[in-house]
């Protein structure tokens, strides 16, 4: 009897998603339309928004019930125009936004956030264009913005932060290779239970790429071990082993890593 009431206390006294529902969300998001968007996956909902602290335009497509629950799959997508739309094969971008939204859709729930503004790690388009030139005479991906003077990575998660808290998501599994995209979501409050891996395969035009955000960016890639011994250059990763049942359950899932 005693212990039922202080465990609801407890709750209640920390409950951020459920009491964040309500007053306030719209505004934090700014201008917000949605509707159903049929998609050859299925139907999504699409949440499209300007936010209200970047100015972007910016879409969410949402699957199945996600409001109040724990560990949501969600994927925090920078735009890639090269990559997403035109399938570069420079990059693992556009790999890396199908791998997500099937794994949501075999989830049967879950966030894909379109992040704008986050051309060439936020460089922009035309700048990211100008780093191929250099990355066509040798230079990597970090070198090839430094070099005219461009930051290697300016890109805040802020807006996604603030969609999915309009969504009523406050703890998600997030989709990245990238730890430090675990840092910045949960510096604006949305906890990541976990960090899913997203391992596109590995090939003669992406190797170097992916090699440079392995070493120089910090990204978690042991795929690119697997392509060095001829294991995986196959382009078979992102619908095989590496993006499987066992990785989006969790069973990859290392939480000092999370962290
Ligand atoms: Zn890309």
């Amino acid at each position: 009897m005693h212990d039922q009431g202080i465990g609801r206390e407890d709750v209640g006294g920390g409950g951020d998603v459920g009491d964040g529902g309500g007053v306030g969300d719209a505004a934090e998001i700014g201008d917000v339309a949605e509707a159903d968007l049929r998609t050859r996956r299925g139907v999504f909902r699409a949440v499209a928004f300007r936010d209200p602290v970047d100015g972007n335009e910016h879409l969410a497509l949402v699957r199945g019930e996600v409001a109040g629950r724990a560990g949501v799959l969600v994927r925090m997508h920078s735009e890639c125009m090269t990559g997403d739309i035109f399938g570069a094969t420079r990059c693992e971008c556009g790999d890396q936004l199908n791998a997500s939204l099937d794994a949501i859709v075999r989830e049967g729930g879950g966030v894909l956030v379109y992040l704008r503004g986050h051309e060439g790690r936020g460089i922009g388009l035309v700048a990211k264009v100008r780093t191929h030139v250099l990355q066509d005479q040798g230079l990597d991906t970090v070198d090839s913005a430094t070099a005219i003077g461009l930051p290697v990575d300016t890109r805040d998660y802020g807006p996604a932060a603030r969609v999915l808290r309009h969504l009523g998501v406050g703890s998600v599994r997030l989709l990245s290779n990238n730890p430090a995209k675990v840092s910045a979501l949960e510096s604006y409050g949305i906890d990541v239970a976990a960090r899913v891996p997203l391992l596109a395969p590995v090939n003669d035009d992406n190797i170097r790429y992916l090699t440079a955000k392995r070493d120089r960016l910090g990204h978690d890639l042991p795929q690119l071990d697997a392509a060095v011994n001829g294991a995986a250059v196959n382009g078979g990763a992102v619908n095989g082993a590496a993006v499987n049942g066992a990785a989006l359950n969790g069973a990859r899932m290392d939480a000092g890593e999370a962290r």
